[in-house]
Formats: structure tokens, sequence, C-alpha cells
């Protein structure tokens, strides 16, 4: 039997389910599903996302060939259901054809509406629905929409507005009137003849009137959508495979431009903002889908209480809410109960929070999709805890429904309350997607980008955004529009991103030409500063201050419930008391890495340090120590205070000396001032400490080889640090660490150092403590001779910084100019240094940790490379039975929710 490419579904009944979420799409196999739990769904099939690749590798031809038999038995199907039929002049099958990856990807791709309308469809369907402006208005919008999905008109610039938006205000013009929906049919006839005539100017083609040419234009425009560069890049950032392709899913038309018993929306059983569990959404009465999302009209809201709260907001009297704005609630009662029926059984079915869309077809209902909802990570973390309570899902499973980078979001700053009262409100917008925001105004996507690459902070400002605008979004710290509501596209690709976005804010009014943002009175500039705050819907002029959030009750019991299932542990990378303090607050349970080289440059010790450095001899460098000993022994004995009780692992110095002198000329006179030498013997100095390849040089355990009195310093205040807070009652449990081993010999020769150091002191003070010797592994021969060196060493902690540097051959410090054209042309899927490369660098991880424990059973073993905090490289080091992650403060919540997943999935 040949390969079925095409699954059909109508009627209560499906050839896909939910589960077949990889072959039919998202979209497509919850459209079948609905089906099969009795939802009203209009009847079509799904070409499945196998084709897709097909397409890619086979070509337009063939692929028509491949599916030729089943399309026409499916578009049969729908016939027959309908009982109409594609093509007819007297009763025309109308279609729609959209994308649907395996995952969502809100906009990104494309659609056609309408397809088999022509000049002899329009006449049959205006005999069927008795509305000849429907019917013209909707040609006309077929036009348009295949005009720019298919044939690809687009506007010529980015100040300029779309080809088919230009005709229609001439036309609007030529009228004198405001409104689209002021057209009369004669001018949306018009406006047909017009469009179709722009598309034979551009094209050279005239406007396909063959329903069959239309149909596979638009499915072969669907799966080129694939490969747009919005949606390249939108897999880019959400981490989403090239190689799954998307469905195709063709279905009956029904409308909800009909007429005034007819309409169409958006909803979410949930709030996608806030997680509030309420049921949510908006609609607009004789309009197609698109009208709600584009920010064209003023959506209204689905709920009474919604469309009370939107009010009050956007400061709507309630008079003009009722006669203007009324809910579905209110305009159509019966529909709106029949539709909380559904969005009720929709979220019980899933058993997650659903974002549907409906259209309502002279009185009756049908839905048009179903999906998991896109949620801000606040609201993903309500919604489980809440889920869980309601006893909806499990605890596992209320762990598995939150990223842990989106928690990232929920440790973002918000203003400060004080900052927020003298701060001038300029407008309110919707709430679209809650954050605190400042930034300079910019106007363009790639003018964002541009700016934010500057280390700028920018708030992309829009009338409205579209799928073209993604990185421009992604860059900016706010996204404020004049039109769209709550379900626009910016507002629900804000909330996708955890990024703060104002939408529908009336009020303003954008020039792009002129670059200018007019708010009541005033006028803004390009570059000008203003704040966001996405809760409250607030923009204020200028910079706000922020402070940190303080984290809610959810987010504290879904920490716990991290406890409850993760067998690794999380500590933190920190070299201050201050963000030891912060890191333990997050729960971490101790310090991975202190890197005490970052206390050389505090204050007055660098120019101990640059002493000891340029000194000519032992003598020299011990006096220099002696002035470092007592500030580093404070240093650590604040980190132990705050990490009392927990492990700290502290690192003996590990960069080249050269990071500490200075390298200009101004610097290196004053620094001769001060040492009373000349500026030439500083200078002789730094030329003598400059390296080809410093990182490869003489750095790490390599300068406590040559400097052991470094070793030496260095150990005496951790270990003094340690019995001062033990005289206090305070337990500070040191781990000294070793950097940049290669074979066990160096090791030796250091740890005898601190051991032979410690009992020194604990002879002159007659008193002792417990600690661990342990080395980092980041060179690959370590990682090799692993076993060797466990022999000697009581723990190991991978600095993958540095292993994947020297795995790969990428210097750390150089591969910025290459990195990003090796991802682009796919030699790497990532950057190696955010996310650890477990296929090669991990070989090494995982071996070194086996042959550590071959000779050295309870060897601990972390990491403390920056993947330390990276979701899939913290259950990589699950995987690989490490005892702990450690990452910056800010990270800890978020390794700790991965390392009870990693617990979870295994
Ligand atoms: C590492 O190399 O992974 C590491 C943690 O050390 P550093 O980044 O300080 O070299
Ligand atoms: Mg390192």
């Amino acid at each position: 039997m040949s390969k079925k490419r095409v699954y059909l579904f109508g009627n209560g009944k499906a050839e896909g389910k939910t589960e077949m979420k990889n072959l039919l799409g998202g979209k497509g196999s919850n459209l079948a599903e609905m089906n099969l739990i009795g939802i009203p769904v209009p009847p079509g099939f799904t070409i499945t996302t196998e084709v897709c690749t097909e397409y890619n590798e086979l070509g337009k031809e063939k692929v028509i060939e491949l599916l030729k038999n089943e399309v026409q038995n499916g578009i049969a199907d729908i016939e027959k259901i309908m009982n109409s039929k594609f093509g007819d002049k007297e009763n025309p099958c109308l279609v729609s054809v959209r994308s649907g990856a395996r995952v969502s990807m809100p906009g990104m791709m494309d659609t056609v509406l309408n397809i088999g309308l022509n000049d002899e469809a329009v006449i049959g369907l205006t005999k069927k629905s008795g509305n000849e402006r429907f019917v013209w208005d909707s040609y006309r919008r077929f036009v348009q929409m295949y005009g720019d999905v298919v044939l690809g008109l687009k506007p010529a610039s980015k100040e300029e507005i779309d080809p088919f938006e230009k005709i229609i205000d001439e036309i609007k013009a030529e009228k004198n009137i405001i409104n689209d929906t002021e057209l009369s049919t004669d001018d949306l006839k018009e406006l047909v003849t017009r469009f179709k005539k722009e598309i034979k100017e551009e094209t050279g083609n005239d406007f396909p009137e063959d329903p069959w040419t239309q149909l596979w234009g638009a499915i072969m425009a669907v799966f080129d959508s694939w490969n747009t560069e919005r949606a390249t890049y939108y897999r880019k950032i959400n981490n989403i495979s090239d190689d799954w392709g998307t469905a195709v899913n063709v279905q009956a038309m029904v409308y909800g431009n009909m007429g005034e018993n007819s309409a169409t929306g958006v909803a979410f059983t949930r709030d996608a903002g806030s997680g509030e569990d309420i049921f949510n959404g908006e609609y607009l009465i004789n309009a197609q889908g698109e009208d709600v999302v584009a920010g064209i009209r003023t959506p209204q809201e689905i709920t009474l209480e919604g469309s009370k709260r939107w009010a009050e907001l956007t400061g709507t009297s309630e008079t003009e809410r009722k006669e203007l704005y009324p809910s579905l609630e209110e305009t159509m009662p019966e529909l709106y109960k029949e539709l909380c029926e559904i969005e009720t059984k929709l979220e019980n079915h899933y058993k997650d929070m659903q974002d549907l869309e409906f259209t309502i077809q002279d009185g009756k209902l049908w839905l048009l999709q179903t999906r998991n909802g896109k949620r801000t990570g606040f609201s993903m973390v309500k919604m489980a805890i809440d889920m869980l309570k309601q006893g909806m899902i499990d605890e596992k499973l209320a762990l598995m429904r939150v990223e842990p980078n989106r928690l990232d979001e929920l440790l973002h700053p918000v203003f400060d309350p004080d900052a927020v009262k003298n701060a001038k409100v300029l407008t309110k917008g919707l709430p679209a997607s809650p954050g605190a925001a400042s930034g300079q105004i910019v106007f363009f996507a790639d003018e964002a980008e541009e700016l934010a690459n500057e280390n700028k902070d920018v708030i992309l400002v829009r009338i409205e955004t579209s799928p073209e605008d993604l990185r421009g979004m992604n860059v900016s710290k706010g996204i404020l529009t004049a039109r769209g509501g709550m379900t626009s596209h910016a507002a629900v690709v804000a909330r996708g991103m955890g990024k703060c976005c104002v939408s529908g804010a009336g009020a303003i009014q954008i020039n792009y030409k002129e670059r200018t943002l007019k708010i009541n009175d005033e006028t803004f500039k390009e570059g000008d500063w203003i704040s966001l705050n996405g809760s409250t819907g607030e923009v204020y002029e200028g910079k706000v201050e922020t402070r940190d959030p303080e984290l809610s009750g959810d987010f504290g019991e879904l920490m716990n419930l991290c406890d409850k299932y993760s067998r690794m542990y999380v500590r933190t990378n920190a070299d201050t008391p201050h963000d030891s303090e912060v890191a333990r607050n997050f729960g971490a349970r101790g310090i991975g890495l202190t890197r005490t080289e970052h206390m050389f440059f505090e204050g007055d010790r660098i120019k101990a340090v640059r002493e000891m450095i340029l000194a000519d001899d032992l003598a020299g460098r011990q006096k220099a120590l002696a002035k470092l000993l007592p500030m580093q022994r404070e240093d650590f004995e604040g980190i132990f205070e705050a990490m009392h009780d927990l492990p700290v692992t502290i690192r003996l110095l590990d960069p080249p000396l050269h990071e500490f002198v200075p390298k200009e000329y101004e610097n290196q006179k004053e620094m001769a001032d001060e040492m009373g030498i000349s500026v030439e013997e500083i200078k002789a100095k730094v030329e003598s400490l400059s390296e080809i390849n410093p990182m490869l040089g003489h750095r790490g355990c390599r300068l406590g080889i040559t400097y052991p009195e470094i070793s030496e310093m260095q150990t005496r205040a951790i270990i003094e640090a340690a019995l001062n807070l033990k005289k206090k009652g305070i337990n500070a449990i040191p781990e000294i660490m070793i950097p940049l081993i290669g074979t066990f010999q160096e090791f030796k020769l250091q740890e005898e150092i601190v051991r032979d150091t410690a009992q020194k002191i604990f002879d002159e003070r007659n008193d002792s403590i417990e600690f661990l010797v342990g080395t980092m592994i980041e060179i690959p021969r370590a990682a090799l001779t692993a076993d060797k060196v466990a022999k000697y060493a009581e723990f190991f902690s991978f600095g993958t910084n540095d292993l994947t540097q020297m795995t790969y051959g990428y210097s750390r410090d150089d591969a910025g100019t290459f990195l990003p054209i090796f991802i682009e042309k796919g030699i790497l899927k990532h950057d190696p240094f955010q996310i650890l490369d477990q296929e090669g660098v991990g070989q090494l991880v995982e071996m070194a940790t086996k042959k550590g424990r071959s000779t050295r059973p309870n060897l601990k073993v972390g990491i403390c490379g920056e993947h330390g905090g990276e979701p899939s490289s913290v259950k990589f080091c699950h995987k690989v039975g490490m005892d702990y992650v450690s990452c910056s403060p800010y990270r800890v919540p978020i390794a700790r929710l991965a390392a009870a997943q990693a617990s979870i999935e295994e």
C-alpha cells in the first residue's frame, strides 16, 4: 500500500488524533481529536508534516503528483459533508488552507482563506447566502490574501504600507469614508477589479480563477512558509528543529462575516498573562478571524466580567461599553453558554490551558482550533500549581508543565513603587504581557536589533506588530502598540517570549516616516526614553527605576516540589557575600565556585596584586602577598558566614597574570609613581608577561606551581577564615579547588602545599576544621586520566567553559567571530559555550565521572561551567550521575527545576 499522506476529519469522525501531533501537526491532530470528542468542527483534511519534507526534497510538481488522489478524495469528503461542490457556480464549496507544525508557531507561517472563489462562484454564493455584500467582502479578502501569500505582493519598503491596503485607502478617500465597514458592495467589486489589475501588473499573470490552481498554489505556499526568514528565526529562538516541517490543513470555510448573526473570536480557558482561572477572550460580530488579531477593529470581550474590566482599563463608560462594545455574553447569550461548555470540556480533556479559535456562522458555533495556550513564565507557574490543587494534574506533571528557562521572567525586576508614584503617566493601553520595561523608542524591528547590538535598551513602538517584527521584538525590552487587543499578534507573541507588552494604546499616534510618537499633545522622537508596565498597561515618560521582585507563593511551592523529586542538588557560583545570600534565598545548597581573582580587583587590593606580580624575587612577592592575606581572609569570612553550614568551593588563582597589570601608559605611569620605579620597568615587566595564547599559557595550577607562595597565601586565608568563624560558632565547610590540571602530578604538588599549609595553621592555632581538596576537570587530559587524578582529588568540578574551549579548540574569547556563521550554516546547532555539547564534550564528562569513581567510589562530582544553569545541560549532568550543578545565583531556580525534571523524565 502506498504511504498515507492525507488524514480526513469531519462529522464526528477522524483518521487522526492528538497523539499523532508529530505527523499531523498540533492543529491537525487537535482538529481530529475535537471531532472525536464531539465538538463541532468544519470538515477537512490534514496533509502530513512528512509531505513538507518531501516537498523540500522533491519540489512542487513531484509532490502534487504524490498528493493528487488523496487531496481529491479529501475535497470530495468535504463536499459530501457540506453538500456543496468545489468550483461550482451554483453551489460552491470554499475552503481554507492553514499551516500547523508540531508545536504552534503563532503567526509565523501562512494561511489562505476563501479558496474556490472566482467570478462565477460569487454568483452562486450570493444566491446561497442571500448576502451580496458578504460575498464580495470575502472575494476581495481572498484576492488580497492570495496576492500577498501565494503571489508575493508585499509592501515595497518598511515605511510603505501594503499594496492592497493602499488601494483600499485610495477608494476610501475617493468615497470619503473612514471605516472598511462603510464600503458598499459596488466599492468591494471595484476593489476586486483593482486588486486583480495590481496583481497582473506586478506578476505579469492574471489572478487564477481555477479553484484547483488556487488550492495547489495555497498548499505550496504554506509549505514554502516553513522556510521563510521569520519562521526559521522563530524556530531558532524556540529550539524547534528545522526538520519537523509543517502540516497543511484544508478545511471547509465557515463565515463569521455573514451578517449580524455571525461572529468570530479567540479565547483562552485561563488568563495567559496572569494565570488566573478565568475564561477570557475577544470576538467581533460580522468579521473574519484576522480582524480580531490584526487589530484593525477594536475587539470586544467574550465575558461580561472581562468586558467590564476592559472598560475600566480603557476608560470606557458603561453606557458606551454596552452600546458599542458589548460582550458575547450579552449579545449572543445562548451561543456564549455553548462556548463555555466547550471551553470547559476542552480544558478538562487536554488538562491544560487551551487557546481556542471559533466562528459563529449564522447562529451556529464552530471551533476552528484548539491548542495549549502560550503563557508568561508567571502564569506557567500559577497554572501548574492551580491545576495541581484542582486535582487536574499530579505533582510530576505540574513540574513538567513549567519550562525551566521561563522562571527567569519571575526573577526580573519590577518598577519601584516610589519611582512609579513620581513618574508621569503618558497614556494607558491594555496590559498585554506583564513586566516592567524602560528603553529608548525605536519604530522598526531591524533598527531595534541594531541598537540592541550596541547594548542599548529599546522599546519597539508599532501601530501593530506582524510576524516580520519577531526579531525586533525579541531584542527589545518591551513592546508598545497603538492597535490590537489582548489576543493581537503583539500580545500573544510577547507573552510567549515573556516580554513586557502594552497593546492597543489608542491614544498614541505613530508616524513611521517622521519617526515620531504623538501622545495627546506631546511628541516623542526616536531615541526618547519611555517606560511600560505590562501588568497595568501604563506608559510612562522617561526611565522609571526598578527593583527586584518578590517571589510569589506559587513559585515557592514549585521550588519545594523540585526538591521532592530531584536527585541532584544545586549550588551557586558566587564571589561575594551578597551573591551568596541571593543564591541561598533561591535555594542554593552551597557554593560550587568562588573565583578568587574577582576579589583581586576590589578597592586597593589590585595595587597589592600588581606589586606581587611585578616583584623581582620571592621576598618581594611574599611582602605583597602578606598585604593581600588579611583582605582575602576577610572576603572568605563573609562568604563562609553567608553560606554557613553549607559547603563552599574556593578555587585558587586561575587567570594569567597579565590580566591584572595596567596596559595603558597613563595607568602604568600611575603605578610606577606609586611603586617608586620607572615606567620603563613597569612596561618591560608587562611585556614579559604577555603571551601569544594566554588561555593556554601560564595560568591555573601552573601559577601555583611556579609561585607556590600564592597557593600558600590563599590556603592560609581560607583556613584562617574558617577557624575564625568557628570561634564565633559559625560552621564553615571549605572545599579547596585546584584549577586547570592536566596531570595528576600537578594536582598532587598543589594538594601537598594546601595540606601542609593547613596543618601548619592547625598547629599554630591548636585548632582544626574539616576541609576537602579537589580539582576542576577542564583539560581533556585530566578527563582522560581521571582515574589517576581521583586517587588524590576528593572531588571533581567540571569547568565546562574551558573543557569546551579545549575540546573544540575554539577560543572562548575569539569564537564570536565565527560561531554565528557556524550556527547559520548548520555546522553547529547551538553555541557550545551556552549549551553543553553532549555528543563530544559530554563524552569526556561522562568518562571522567566513571573513571574517577572507579578509583574513588564516593568521589563528589559537580559542574561549575556556565552550562550548570542551562536546562538541557543540567539534565545531561543528572544522566551522567553528578551530585550537583553550580550556576549563577539567578539561575539557581532554573537549575533546580531542570534537575527535578531530569529525575521525572528518567
Ligand atoms: C570553566 O572553565 O568552566 C570555569 C568554570 O572556569 P572559568 O570560567 O573561570 O575559566
Ligand atoms: Mg576554567
